[in-house]
């Protein structure tokens, strides 16, 4: 098994708040990774400090056997932050095209990734049209067409399918699986447990820790609940 991800005793804090404690994760290359927990558990600290956008009081993360921050790891990253980090004005077409040229794609290559990616999210449609007349799924969507143009091997979502519509949450969760069947390694924050339970592996986090990771089945075993919100509350008993 080739590691992806490799975070040893990472800790964070904001003033006195530790938002992080002592994180240890390790993600595998070509899995998608689940990261769940309830709002203000510090997943989204977790997952920039794994992108390199924030940096860790302690601790380090390794991606691809570099260590974060590294420039030279961004070409191989698509993130997809939680909240949408999108030009208003412009069109989603020309949104995709600016952060396609932060990567050099350029002419034919341009065209067929942003196509390709327009389709993935159901926004073929739409591109034309300036993103501040997007709904909030539409914008989530472009947000994660952004993160896949440049074909990276590992993609980092945070909270990919909130406001995103039930059918098409499926479509992107197929697509999602299609990646990861591409050998692509997908690592995403959610607090719905049914994504989570789509995951091949995932981690419990809570009050900056991590309760519990393996599978889903793993998991369920272990804590002998039918399914993961059983297992959240008893490996949340285990940890009081
Ligand atoms: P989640 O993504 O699981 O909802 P976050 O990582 O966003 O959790 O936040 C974890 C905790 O850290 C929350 O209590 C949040 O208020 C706090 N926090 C996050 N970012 C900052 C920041 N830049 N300054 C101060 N507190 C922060
Ligand atoms: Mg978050």
């Amino acid at each position: 098994m080739n590691h992806m991800i490799r975070v040893k005793g990472l800790s964070k804090s904001f003033g006195k708040q530790r938002v992080l404690k002592d994180i240890e994760l390790t993600v595998a290359e070509g899995q998608i990774y689940g990261l769940i927990g309830p709002s203000g558990s510090g997943k989204t600290t977790l997952v920039k400090m794994i992108v390199g956008i924030d940096s860790p009081d302690s601790g380090t993360v390794t991606v691809m056997d570099k260590r974060v921050p590294d420039l030279g790891l961004l070409q191989d990253i698509g993130y997809m932050a939680q909240s949408d980090a999108l030009y208003l004005e412009l069109t989603g077409k020309e949104n995709l095209a600016f952060f396609a040229s932060l990567f050099n794609l350029k002419g034919s290559r341009l065209k067929e990734r942003i196509d390709y990616v327009a389709k993935i999210v159901d926004l073929e449609t739409s591109l034309n049209k300036k993103v501040a007349a997007y709904s909030g799924g539409m914008k989530r969507r472009l947000s994660l067409a952004i993160a896949l143009v440049h074909d990276p091997k590992l993609l980092i979502l945070d909270e990919p399918t909130v406001g995103i519509d039930p059918e098409l949450r499926q479509s992107v969760w197929q697509e999602l699986l299609e990646l990861m069947a591409q050998g692509k390694t997908i690592v995403l924050t959610t607090h719905v447990m049914d994504e989570a339970a789509k995951c091949e592996m995932i981690a419990l986090v809570r009050d900056g820790g991590i309760l519990a990771s393996g599978s889903p089945e793993e998991l369920k075993a272990k804590f002998g609940a039918s399914d993961l919100e059983g297992v959240f509350l008893a490996a949340g008993r285990g940890a009081k």
